[in-house]
């Protein structure tokens, strides 16, 4: 508070991105670079911290893609914003133990993460904290092998990441990035500001810019039906990398996140200790997010790869097969308690009033996983593609 206030004091009000980027990610005080509150302990729950079952379906996923896509010899799995690493750690798990069918594979795991905090985190639950910093022949910041013996290595930035036959993860990663806010005045459009409150020390405020600002110029569309409207311009700028990387060298990537698809207003909020914080009270000590937008990001593909979702959380994991997992976890657990504990966490990823509504996949691949490129030309010679598993029903052979 104290390094916004003097801050906002010299120079003036900041958009609602430029708080939250240093509330959230200021290399000294941010939010995530010093606490990062992800889990039990901390400021919020995510899916992977609540089930094993979320990551290993995810790694289903990922595996089923691959078989569809003509099992290619090396892929490198792409996560942005890992938090404790335990969705990876999941996902591993499940490569390990289908090892018979990755065996000629050469798997690799790229991890993008800006928080030392959580990097260090990641690094002891993935390869027991023998990591080595700054590798002197690579892009990363970090580097080590896992568990299961398949390299990790560590980025600031999706651009560090070598380029190649990628499978990309952002599970929880594009609602913790910075939004514009804009709200519709009789004079038009303005972006929501934040400044110091002159009534009251050391208290920060909304306002409205005066006039239009660079990004009221460039972010609402002409066609824009709501009275407020929030933007995430890097998610937009990372979609954009991800689609023309898929598009160059192959993959897919995977989205989940709350969210809608181009119809909610004003979603900005803060969570501390699992309770709804204010969000410009005490900025760096709780998390502050939005709902991602995802009609946006579907803009934001540009065409370059076709895209599926958004779908309900509940769909994507009833498809994926989450019952026949239950139950085969349920015969093998001996205890009531673990019994218990599993139907517990699968009501908090299914339920709709819950997780299962809120949440949402969405995905990119390129176009030739979803039409045979040349479908035109000769509709029937050409066997059908199998179906994107999670959208549809898992069909593994
Ligand atoms: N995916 C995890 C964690 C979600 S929290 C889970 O579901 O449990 C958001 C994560 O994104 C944290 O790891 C945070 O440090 C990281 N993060 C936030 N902003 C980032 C940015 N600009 N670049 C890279 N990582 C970022």
């Amino acid at each position: 508070l104290r390094h916004l206030a003097r801050k906002l004091r010299a120079s003036g009000p900041v958009t609602v991105a430029e708080y939250m980027r240093e509330a959230l990610t200021n290399p000294g005080q941010g939010y995530y670079t010093r606490r990062g509150g992800v889990g039990e302990s901390g400021d919020f729950i995510t899916s992977p911290e609540i089930s094993q079952v979320f990551g290993e379906l995810i790694g289903i996923w990922y595996i089923s893609e691959w078989m569809a896509m003509g099992k290619p010899n090396t892929f490198q799995l792409v996560e942005l914003g890992p938090g404790r690493g335990t969705l990876t750690e999941d996902i591993l798990r499940v490569f390990k133990q289908l090892t018979s069918v990755l065996s000629k594979c050469d798997v690799s795991v790229h991890l993008v993460e800006v928080s030392p905090k959580l990097s260090e985190i990641q690094a002891v639950m993935l390869t027991g904290g023998k990591v080595q910093p700054n590798p002197e022949d690579e892009s990363a910041y970090m580097k080590g092998i896992s568990k299961t013996g398949i390299p990790i290595f560590w980025y600031r930035d999706i651009q560090d990441v070598p380029p190649g036959y990628s499978f990309y993860l952002a599970h929880e990663f594009f609602d913790a990035l910075p939004i514009h806010k804009f709200q519709r005045t009789e004079k038009g459009w303005r972006e929501v500001l934040v400044d110091i409150d002159p009534e009251v020390p050391d208290q920060l405020r909304f306002v409205l810019s005066p006039s239009r600002t660079p990004a009221t110029q460039n972010f609402i569309q002409p066609e824009e039906t709501r009275d407020h409207v929030e933007v995430c311009p890097e998610a937009g700028v990372i979609v954009q990398r991800l689609a023309s990387r898929i598009e160059k060298d192959g993959g897919a990537a995977l989205v989940a996140d709350y969210g809608h698809d181009g119809t909610k207003t004003d979603t900005f909020r803060g969570f501390r200790n699992h309770k709804l914080h204010d969000v410009l009270s005490a900025p760096g000590t709780a998390d502050l997010t939005a709902d991602v937008d995802f009609s946006y990001l579907r803009k934001m593909a540009q065409g370059k790869t076709a895209t599926l979702g958004p779908i309900k959380q509940r769909e994507f994991l009833k498809n994926m097969g989450i019952d026949l997992r239950l139950q085969v976890l349920l015969q093998n657990s001996g205890d009531a308690a673990t019994r218990e504990q599993l139907l517990h966490s699968y009501d908090m990823l299914m339920n709709p009033e819950k997780m299962g509504d809120c949440f949402n996949f969405f995905a990119l691949l390129p176009h030739h996983r979803l039409v045979h490129p040349d479908k035109k030309d000769k509709p029937e010679s050409k066997s059908p593609l199998p179906p994107v598993a999670g959208f549809n029903e898992l069909l593994l052979k």
